[in-house]
């Protein structure tokens, strides 16, 4: 789908709503991933050289690897400061919701944001966009809500403010939500988006490597021990799961972010997929990720028993009961899926 096309009533309504100084909020998802954070940090910095009193904002802190960004040393994070967030978005002439389908995927400021009296518009890549938002840019064919982003600033006829900086944050959005174009980026256009990224001067290989690689040691032996004591393997179910508890996220030092990817590791063994991550937060709750190849709808998985959602082949979702007994309640739920979970 042509998201220059089908959006371009609503990026003619967008551009004349951004004709004048604006006081806007940009907000995104608990817990942000690269994604998340590349589309934040490029579409506030978008709208700052366009002239507009922009805020960036998240609900909790994210992984160190996305902290060099450019415009990161901006970003309010709600769990820090909850009173400001709150001004934000009360005071907001108009709020971006980016890479989240409902207000609920802003943890702890839900109600604030459903109740706020700013124009609301949604740019995201998810199924199923709750019909709260004033002008919505949702398309689920694209690869990434970075991507949206820069049909944003393109059909609103901006695209020449897009700054070496801007594109380093929605090239990161792109790269990270494709798995570095392993998934989702089958179209030409998010190609040819690379390509405009490419032209304006971004070192692909450098922002790679600052994502990528840069595990701490304990990290990486995290890594090791989740895949060699902690992966179960069920060949039946075509699955296989990595879970960890607080003693051993504490014995490898665990930071925000430390597990990032290790859900997509079972997937590479022939004949996996369906994969889940299961970790036990401080507060005893657990929070799942999900990840599957081909037709498997992990969304469906995580929305009807994991109180979550997200898209087909990556979702997530949470369980208030204790870890051993989320694992039973996962496992159990396997043989109702066998047909679904056929290789
Ligand atoms: P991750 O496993 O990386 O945390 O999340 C993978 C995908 O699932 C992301 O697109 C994210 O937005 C979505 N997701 C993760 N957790 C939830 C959740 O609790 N609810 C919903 N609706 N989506 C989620
Ligand atoms: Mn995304």
């Amino acid at each position: 789908m042509n998201s220059q096309k089908i959006f371009q009533q609503q990026f003619l309504e967008a551009g004349k709503l951004l004709a004048s100084k604006k006081k806007i909020a940009v907000l995104t998802h608990t817990n942000p991933d690269g994604d998340a954070i590349g589309s934040l940090l490029g579409l506030g910095l978008f709208l700052k050289a366009m002239g507009h009193d922009v805020q960036v904002m998240t609900p909790n802190p994210y992984p160190e690897f996305l902290q060099w960004l450019p415009g990161n040393g901006e970003v309010v994070i709600f769990t820090r400061r909850k009173a400001k967030a709150i001004r934000i978005i009360e005071e907001a002439e108009i709020i971006f919701c980016l890479d989240f389908n409902a207000s609920n995927r802003f943890e702890g400021l839900e109600n604030c944001l459903q109740s706020a009296k700013g124009i609301k518009i949604l740019i995201d890549h998810h199924p199923h966009p709750q019909p709260e938002y004033d002008l919505l840019f949702s398309n689920t064919s694209v690869s990434s809500t970075a991507e949206l982003v820069y049909e944003f600033m393109e059909g609103t006829g901006k695209k020449d403010l897009i700054t070496k900086e801007i594109a380093e944050c929605l090239y990161v959005g792109i790269m990270t939500d494709t798995g570095n174009f392993s998934f989702n980026s089958s179209e030409m256009r998010t190609f040819e988006i690379v390509a405009a990224l490419l032209n304006l001067g971004i070192e692909k290989d450098r922002i790679y490597s600052l994502v990528y690689d840069n595990f701490s040691e304990n990290r990486m032996r995290l890594l090791g021990y989740c895949l060699s004591e902690k992966m179960v393997v069920l060949p039946e179910y075509h699955t296989a799961y990595i879970s960890l508890n607080q003693e051993e996220q504490q014995r490898y030092k665990f930071d925000t972010g430390d597990s990032e990817g290790f859900v997509n590791y079972p997937l590479s063994i022939k004949g996996i997929i369906f994969s889940a991550l299961l970790t036990e937060q401080k507060d005893k709750s657990i929070r799942i990720s999900f990840r599957s190849k081909g037709s498997f709808a992990t969304n469906v998985f995580a929305e009807t028993h994991f109180e979550g959602g997200g898209h087909k082949n990556a979702s997530g979702g949470k369980s208030l009961l204790p870890l051993n007994e989320t694992i039973s309640k996962f496992e159990a739920l396997l043989p109702l899926f066998k047909k679904e979970l056929e290789y």
